[in-house]
């Protein structure tokens, strides 16, 4: 055996985001295979963490939402330690140069809204003519 013990392992996985952590507990947890992940960063995660400046404002680097039925694999993921909260209506703003699109949670309002911002005015439209359907 090495002093690191490195060469040991089956599986080399590079990266510590949520990819790599999930590419690397299915072959540990189900194939029974050493698994070394490998991070550049001085702390695990990726894209799932956050800083703050000034002790006051947080800002998070990537996920703030999932969409989908990712709970499942969350659980898994967790073992069931993280809980989510239901997303509210018109939880994010996409800002476009001629209009604004709100987005809805539910797959039926979300729908509606883009029937609507295709066929319509649309949602806080700057434009008559504007909107995905031109
Ligand atoms: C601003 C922003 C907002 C987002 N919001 C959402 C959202 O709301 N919902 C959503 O579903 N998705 C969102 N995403 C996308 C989501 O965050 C990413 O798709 C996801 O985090 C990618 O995971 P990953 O494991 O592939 O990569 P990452 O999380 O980027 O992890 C890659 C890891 O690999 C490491 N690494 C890279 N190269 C090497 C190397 N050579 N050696 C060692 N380590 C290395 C990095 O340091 C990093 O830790 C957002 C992304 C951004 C940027």
């Amino acid at each position: 055996m090495s002093e690191s013990g490195y060469e040991e392992a089956d599986v080399v996985v590079i990266g510590s985001g949520m990819g790599g952590l999930a590419a690397a507990r299915m072959p540990a947890q189900f194939g029974g295979k050493k698994v070394l992940v490998l991070e550049q960063h001085y702390m695990l995660g990726g894209m799932t963490h956050e800083f703050s400046r000034e002790e006051r404002f947080k800002f998070g680097t990537g996920l703030h939402y999932m969409s989908g039925n990712a709970g499942p694999f969350l659980d898994f993921m967790t073992d069931g330690r993280v809980q989510l909260n239901p997303l509210p209506d018109d939880y994010d703003v996409l800002h476009f140069p001629d209009f604004d699109f709100s987005v809805r949670a539910s797959r039926e309002k979300y729908q509606a809204r883009c029937r609507s911002a295709a066929t319509g005015p649309g949602i806080r439209m700057g434009h008559a003519h504007s909107g995905p359907s031109g």
